[in-house]
């Protein structure tokens, strides 16, 4: 019975270990704090919310958008007829 405690107790040290190492590791891309594998900047259209990067966005002031169609609708100007 005490060989299957030390058993079952080894496995939790060695659990515990791992979990730790992965904290002390954090993985790199909460490191680089929103960027892309290519190294962009991801940002957020302001009408969908869809994530792309800097790049592809179409910038106006401090927000950006994913297409054109989405910046006029968030200026309130009309859409296409
Ligand atoms: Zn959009």
């Amino acid at each position: 019975m005490s060989r299957l405690l030390a058993v079952v107790f080894g496995f939790m040290i060695v659990y515990l270990l791992l979990r730790y190492y992965r904290k002390q590791a954090p993985h790199k891309d909460v490191l680089n704090g929103g960027e892309s594998d290519h190294g962009e900047t991801m940002v957020r259209c302001a009408h969908c919310g869809v994530h792309l990067p800097t790049g592809e966005s179409i910038m106006i002031g401090h927000k950006s958008y994913c297409s054109e169609a989405h910046r006029r609708i968030d200026s309130g100007e009309p859409g296409q007829p």
